[in-house]
């Protein structure tokens, strides 16, 4: 099924854009990516866009359910061009690495709720959290010493903690 994404934009009415597309390949080349990477991968095929323009375009392509965000929680929210099949997602708690899972019953909404309280229920949204096995082996060979900590006399604020992606995967 290789349809040009192109074509796909102008099906739905959508006017096609070099950065919708460039925003569209993307999502499709790196499941569950971050509007940041989307904006580097973007810079890196059509030149500058700014961030609001990435924002825009994924805007466009959710609302249109050409592509799925997901916001997994302490998470930025991540995109993905697998859409309509109500798959779930396996989420490390130590590294945030999101893989796909099939739906477990294989049909929206998947999971029959105890109580609808007169709901029209169209979807579960499931996530599975744990710790991912290469995160799980490094618990493993690491005996935890407890971390060092340098005493600092001037008390600072919460410091902001940047999760690097370095070395994408494909
Ligand atoms: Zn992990
Ligand atoms: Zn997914």
């Amino acid at each position: 099924m290789t349809t040009d994404p192109a074509d796909t934009l102008r099906q739905r009415g959508i006017q096609v854009t070099a950065q919708r597309l460039a925003v569209l390949r993307a999502v499709s080349s790196q499941p569950h990516i971050t509007a940041d990477a989307v904006a580097e991968a973007v810079r890196a095929e059509i030149g500058a866009i700014s961030l609001q323009s990435v924002y825009d375009a994924l805007g466009v392509l959710v609302a249109e359910h050409l592509i799925r965000r997901i916001q997994p929680a302490g998470s930025p929210a991540r995109f993905e061009d697998r859409v309509g099949d109500n798959h779930h997602h396996l989420i490390c708690r130590v590294c945030g690495r999101v893989v796909d899972i099939d739906c477990a019953v294989g049909s929206a909404p998947c999971l029959t709720a105890s109580d609808d309280n007169g709901y029209e229920i169209d979807e579960a949204e499931v996530a599975y959290w744990g710790r991912c096995p290469d995160c799980v082996a490094q618990s493993g060979r690491s005996q935890r010493t407890g971390p060092t900590r340098t005493q600092s006399r001037s008390r600072q604020g919460k410091s902001k903690k940047k999760s690097t992606h370095r070395g994408q995967r494909p």
